[in-house]
């Protein structure tokens, strides 16, 4: 009879070769912007540096894991302004919502703190003032516009104007989203400020910038990008140093930095640059200032001391996991401004991919985007969450994708299907027929050793991000323990037992015991990703006093406790109504119909069978009068374009018994003439000075009238001569003219 052992590398009776010395990390995440709740793209990120904090924590390192909110900037300052509230109520509000998402995910960071800090002004001032005194702080004049109504300077994204090459209106002062060109704010065909539509003026003020062109700051990070610290981890992904070779300069290419400016003008929420009144530093100088100044927040709570723990010559690793779309700020400013300010210097940046969804980018309302707060509140699992996120991810910078039927197989056959199986399987026999008491054969010693070895490489995997990797070791480790299982046929043993000779006794336990043996080292294997789940398994299933440590898995049980069920499978129905669409975001044609409907969502839908969208007999009675249309796709709504749009004049048509002409403004530059056949419903009137909506695209119309260049939306019965009103569409109020309905 063969009894389960994993398959391993190197047959070695050698204990694992774990660890043999303890490590100190300080570990971060990018600090999220205090503008707004977390999306699934921060949760990918927390769960990815999670997971890699407790894989080292299980090693016996010391880690402190610390994040915080990004506070500063122009758009926080105007979102506080916008509600009335000042920037530290804003952000104090978004920071209150953070520990439910957190604690939601399992995600523990020892500290969370603010960039708005006292920890963050002193330490961003002393950086500042060391970066000043080592040559490298110089100012400019800086001509740049300016909103005269507002009294600021104004950031490229708060002018727009008509694009100087291809005359499309409205384009943000950096580039064309029509023709794609790039132009300064200042090559704009009448520009206006989107802050208050005001004509902005050009004006001088002065700048200081960070000297990141001084050939020292090149020299050293030509070596930084290419370095490596005392454990031998690269500074840098092999694709971000190629990215930065492309600034840096290669050999005998030029290097191809800017200097950096480091400083905003008032009115800004931010920190002052000392001694230059009416200066502030501008939010990306602080925001990575933020995690030393969350990590010496927390060294006072705890009883260490900051300065010692980063001494630039000391052996702890600073490691900061990143998206793509910030790799410039870490890979070159961060570095060069902790060298020249005298600080100790990251030991590795991880950077990786976005998250989509189906394989579209996010969209909150067209319903493709997950909501992390959606997910928990439906009750969903988050270690399922851990589990495929960590199942797609691995050292590279490549993009992940989330796929509602992908997710569901991945939970439901490996996760469930594979791991938890074994130990519901192999359980009970050993609780009903052995008193929990495990056993093995001869070589059972062989099979402790091929364990630690199995976990000694996930836990490698794991170190070097490769969780993807770790998790299809550990399911060919489940594969072949349940096919070991089956193979056996302890059902059968079973079934005979009360006449069975001593030896087919024993061959039940030992075939049982195997494989619980091969759960528990599996579990150990997946505590990083599966922190609760394997908590219980550790404690309520084999008795220990705490969570596993790599060296469990090479230590075979000897008794376990009855078996508890330990995870659900998803149910496919939760997927369907964590991409459902809030009622209020439904595509407005469909207003009338919603209320008898409940599949407003897009993104799932599309892959669904048209049989199940179809409307039950009862919806032609109701107010909208109509079945619902077939079902479309994301690409047929998206040729749609719905616009906001001020009526900002309307009259009677004479010689028209149903219509209206308005006058539209749809933030065009120029107005529209619409006719809508909502004379029985409105006087002019009421609806001048209104927001409505309307299709923008369309293609314009010759009438008995006049030309109609669009169509303004209302709901009404299907049948005209039901009469239950008409009702014109419009946006909640703070809605502008051209703004597109998504
Ligand atoms: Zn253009």
């Amino acid at each position: 009879m063969r009894v389960f052992a994993p398959s391993v590398k190197l047959v070695s009776l050698i204990p694992s070769l774990a660890p043999a010395m303890s490590r100190t990390l300080f570990v971060t995440t990018a600090l999220p912007y205090a503008n707004g709740s977390f999306h699934i793209g921060h949760i990918m990120e927390y769960i990815q540096a999670d997971i890699w904090v407790r894989a080292m924590r299980m090693a016996g390192h010391t880690v402190h894991f610390v994040g915080a909110d990004d506070t500063h900037g122009a758009p926080i300052m105007l979102k506080a302004e916008a509600e009335g509230i000042t920037p530290k109520q804003l952000v104090e509000r978004i920071g209150a919502e953070r520990p439910q998402y957190l604690k939601g995910f399992q995600i523990e960071f020892d500290h969370w703190h603010s960039t708005d800090s006292a920890e963050n002004v002193e330490l961003s001032q002393d950086i500042y003032r060391n970066l000043r005194a080592a040559g490298l702080i110089n100012t400019r004049e800086i001509e740049q516009f300016y909103d005269p109504v507002k009294g600021m300077f104004l950031a490229d994204r708060y002018i727009k104007g008509e694009c100087p090459k291809c005359h499309a209106k409205d384009q943000y002062g950096d580039s064309c989203e029509v023709c794609g060109a790039v132009y300064a704010p200042t090559d704009l065909i009448d520009p206006y400020s989107t802050l208050t539509k005001a004509r902005p003026v050009l004006k001088t003020s002065e700048h200081f910038f960070f000297q990141l062109s001084d050939p020292r700051c090149i020299e050293f990070l030509q070596k930084w990008t290419t370095g490596s610290n005392a454990q031998g981890n690269k500074h840098l992904q092999a694709e971000i140093l190629a990215k930065t070779r492309e600034w840096l300069g290669n050999g005998d290419e030029k290097a191809n930095l800017g200097d950096w400016d480091i400083s905003r003008d008032a009115p800004y929420f931010g920190i002052e640059i000392p001694d230059a009144p009416g200066k502030y530093f501008y939010v990306w100088l602080d925001a990575p200032v933020g995690y030393l100044a969350s990590l010496k927040s927390y060294c006072a709570k705890i009883g260490v001391d900051f300065e010692t723990l980063l001494d630039p010559n000391g052996t702890t690793e600073q490691v900061h996991f990143i998206g793509k779309d910030i790799v410039y700020f870490h890979a070159l400013f961060w570095p060069a401004t902790l060298q020249f300010s005298g600080r100790k210097t990251p030991d590795q940046i991880n950077v990786h991919g976005f998250i989509t969804v189906s394989g579209e980018k996010m969209s909150k309302s067209r319903g493709t985007g997950i909501s992390p707060l959606r997910y928990l509140e439906l009750g969903m699992n988050a270690e399922w969450m851990r589990y495929y996120i960590a199942a797609k991810l691995n050292a590279r910078v490549e993009d992940i994708d989330f796929n509602p039927d992908d997710f569901i197989a991945r939970v439901n056959s490996d996760l469930v299907g594979k791991y938890i199986n074994i130990a519901s399987r192999a359980a009970n026999f050993i609780s009903k027929y052995f008193d929990g008491q495990l056993a093995y054969p001869d070589d059972a010693a062989l099979l402790g050793s091929n364990w630690a070895q199995a976990a000694d490489r996930i836990r490698a995997d794991l170190e070097a991000r490769e969780y993807g990797r770790a998790i299809r070791e550990i399911m060919a480790h489940a594969d072949q323990i349940n096919q070991a299982f089956d193979a056996a046929q302890p059902w059968l043993i079973a079934k005979t037992l009360a006449s069975a000779e001593p030896a087919q006794r024993a061959a039940l336990q030992h075939i049982c015991s195997s494989a619980l043996a091969g759960f528990k080292a599996l579990s150990v294997m997946l505590a990083p990703i599966l922190p609760a789940l394997s908590k219980r398994v550790a404690t309520e299933l084999f008795g220990q006093a705490s969570n596993f440590v790599w060296a469990d898995a090479g230590v075979l049980p000897s008794q376990i406790n009855p078996f508890k069920h330990l995870m659900q499978r998803v149910e496919p129905t939760m997927l369907d109504e964590l991409f459902e669409i809030p009622a209020q975001t439904a595509a407005p044609k469909q207003a009338g119909a919603s209320k008898q409907t409940t599949s407003g969502k897009q993104g799932a839908a599309a892959n669904q069978p048209a049989a199940e969208q179809n409307p039950q007999p009862t919806v032609a009675q109701a107010p909208g009068g109509e079945p619902l249309a077939p079902t479309i796709t994301i690409d047929d709504f998206v040729k749609i374009d719905l616009r906001v749009a001020r009526i900002v004049n309307c009259e009677q048509v004479e010689g028209s018994t149903k219509l209206l002409r308005l006058t539209l403004d749809v933030g065009e530059g120029r107005l529209r003439n619409v006719f809508s056949g909502i004379k029985s419903a409105y006087t002019p009137e009421q609806l001048i000075g209104r927001l409505t909506v309307v299709v923008a695209n369309l293609a314009p119309r010759k009438m008995k009238f006049g030309v109609s260049e669009g169509m303004v939306l209302a709901a009404s019965h299907f049948d005209d001569k039901v009469d239950s009103g008409i009702y014109v569409l419009d946006p909640s109020s703070g809605a502008q003219p051209g703004m597109r309905i998504h």
